[in-house]
This record gives structure tokens, sequence and C-alpha cells, in this order.
């Protein structure tokens, strides 16, 4: 829990560090990183870094450089101050590192969040996973040892061998059984505080979608052709936040993560390309073409996915940070690392979500 003020103790946040580099004192690094030329700064800092590793209050922290450490008034408060900046000061009771979370709870004090109520929004979401294969399998794990409260696996497949080079949850005495029931079972051995439904069988239409458990969160990676827009207008509709998670050969793609009535939606505007409307002849060449697809799917690239649609997930169910998918399909491209951004924000004369509104508090929660 955060200090209900200044007065009460506080401690050096355990992920400060400080180095110096070419002149430079670095205090905290990352996001948070501060970087502090002025080197008359360095000496009451430094001091003031060591003297929080135990809790103190502000007042004992300004007495200790005015007194001993022989500060001037204007350098301590400009100590203070920086260490105040940046998340470099937790409350006490903020980081135990018994606790099972309590990695992750320095993660989401490092964005400035409340660990503990996050945590708490974590273990009260239910997250359905439509596909459980090679991306499925990696954002499952991890959000079950995050502490998501509830999964729903839904996947039609069985294990077979080919999905072993990234799906790495299945073994070889998998093969034959249906994925979301392996998956399931490897997920409770990991978090038993999970609750995990999973379902044999595959969405193809709005009716199958209203009949899954109703979540907070959808997020699709499976790959059946007009997946998306059938579940785009049913969350829509519902004013259910979804995700899409997938590949393009060699592309990483998560995004963009829709919240009705505030972001843009899959149909706001065109994110993937299709055949031209005004040549039905190559259109359906086309069409022939792209049916022989097969997806050079790869073990680290699917792992590049799901991880980062993953943390959007976190981010948004757990209200820390921002989510790098809003208003945005995110790829990232593993031949050369260059990140791309393709805009996805909301067209005010969309025919899906022009009329819709916030519907529930999550959704307002992580903006
Ligand atoms: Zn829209």
């Amino acid at each position: 829990m955060h200090p209900p003020g200044i007065e009460s103790p506080r401690v050096l946040a355990p992920y400060i560090r400080i180095g110096v580099q070419d002149g430079t004192l670095f205090l905290g690094f990352g996001s948070i990183r501060q970087s502090i030329r002025d080197r008359g700064l360095w000496r009451p800092l430094i001091h003031l870094a060591d003297h929080f590793r135990e809790p103190r209050t502000r007042a004992e922290a300004l007495d200790f450089l005015l007194g001993p450490c022989r500060v001037e008034a204007a350098r301590a408060e400009a100590a203070m101050s920086t260490l105040e900046r940046g998340n470099c000061l937790l409350s006490v009771s903020a980081y135990d590192p018994q606790d099972r979370y309590s990695r992750h709870a320095l993660f989401y004090e490092l964005s400035g969040a409340d660990a503990e109520r996050v945590q708490r929004r974590l273990a009260s979401a239910h997250v359905l996973l439509l596909g459980c294969g090679g991306i499925g399998n990696l954002v499952a794990v991890t959000l079950a040892t995050a502490g998501i409260g509830a999964l729903t696996l839904v996947d039609a497949d069985h294990v077979e061998p080919s999905n072993l080079t990234r799906q790495f949850l299945f073994t070889e005495a998998d093969v034959g059984s249906p994925k979301s029931q392996v998956l399931a079972r490897e997920l409770r051995r990991r978090n038993p505080g999970c609750r995990i439904r999973p379902i044999v069988g595959a969405p193809t239409d709005t009716e199958d979608l209203r009949a899954l458990p109703e979540a907070d969160l959808l997020l699709v990676s499976a790959d059946s052709p007009g997946l998306t827009g059938l579940v785009n207008a049913h969350c829509v509709d519902s004013g259910r936040a979804w995700l899409n998670a997938c590949y393009v050969n060699d592309i990483a793609v998560w995004g963009p993560l829709v919240l009705p009535g505030i972001t843009g939606c899959w149909d706001c505007r065109p994110l993937t390309a299709s055949a031209p409307a005004d040549e039905p002849e190559l259109a359906v060449l086309i069409g022939r073409i792209n049916a022989r697809y097969q997806a050079p799917s790869n073990g680290p690239v699917n792992m590049l996915a799901s991880s980062l649609a993953a943390l959007d997930v976190l981010r948004h169910l757990g209200g820390f940070g921002v989510p790098a998918s809003l208003n945005r399909r995110m790829g990232v491209w593993s031949h050369d690392m260059s990140v791309q951004a393709q805009p996805a924000d909301r067209d005010p004369y969309c025919s899906t979500c022009a009329d819709v509104r916030p519907a529930t508090p999550r959704h307002r929660g992580a903006l």
C-alpha cells in the first residue's frame, strides 16, 4: 500500500542502482533513469540513498543531511526531491521478497502503480483465450503465473508433433490430446490459484461467441478466416475489451487493444490487405493462391508476439503503465528488430462502433 503521506517511513526501492558514466551520475536505470550532471548534488544524493536503505520519514532523512552530513538546506532539499522523483522510494509494505508475486510487484511500482492494487485487479480478472497454439500457450502461462484470477481456454485442435517447436507447454506424450485440456493441466500445476476452464471447440459464428463464458478481455490467437471480424463485432456489441496477437510471417504482431467506445475497433480503418474489389477475376486467383498459405511459424517470433501482447493485457487489466497497442497495431520485424506502429485510432463514422459508449469500469481504470 502507498503511504498516506510523506511522513510515513519509506525505503529505497530495490530496483534503484547508481552509476557514473562520462561525467554523469545515473540514478536508477530504464524508464525511471535520472541523469545528474551537477556534481555538487552527487554526495548528498548518494548519502541520502544510502540512508534510505532503512525505513525513514522525509523529516528524518532531511535531518540526516543537514546534521551529520553537513549539507546546506537548498542542496538537501534538491537531493530529497530528486530521490522522490522516478518512483525511487517505496512504502515499507510494497515489497516482501517471500511473496510469490514480489518481483512483479517491483515492476508495477517501477511504473508508479500501487502493486497491491494491481495484484488485486489481476486476481479479479477473467481472460478468455481463443486459440491455445504457439501464442495461446505462452500468453496463457504468462497470465496464469502473473496471478490472473480466471482463464478460459478455447481450442478445437489436438496436439501434433509439428507444434512442439513453439507450443512449449506440450510434450511428445501429449500428442493426440486436446490442446485446451493439456494447457489447462499445465497451468494448474504452475498456479493452482488461477481458475482454468478448458473448452474443446472453435467458435464459427456470433451465436458460438455469445455461448462462451463472459470475460473481461478476449485474446484472439487463432488464425481462422474471418474470426477477427466476428470477435470485433461481438466485443463492440457486448462492451468487452479484446486484443489480437499473431505473426505475419516473420513479424510479431499484436493489437490493437480494442476498448469499445474508447479506442478504435478492428473496423475503424483497414488493418490488413485484401483482394481488389474492382478486379473480380484477379480476386479469384488471389483467393486461390492465398488458400494454400502455410505460416512459417517460429518459436522466437511466437514468444515475441505473445510476451508483448500479455504485457499489454496485464497493463490494461492491472491498471499500470499504458498498453503499447492502444489505438495501434504493433509489429516487431524480427529480421532487423525494427518496430512498426500501424495507426488504429477511432473513426467517428465507423459502421461498427460509432454509436458505442464506454461500457465497463475496467476500461476506464486502465486509461
Ligand atoms: Zn470502429
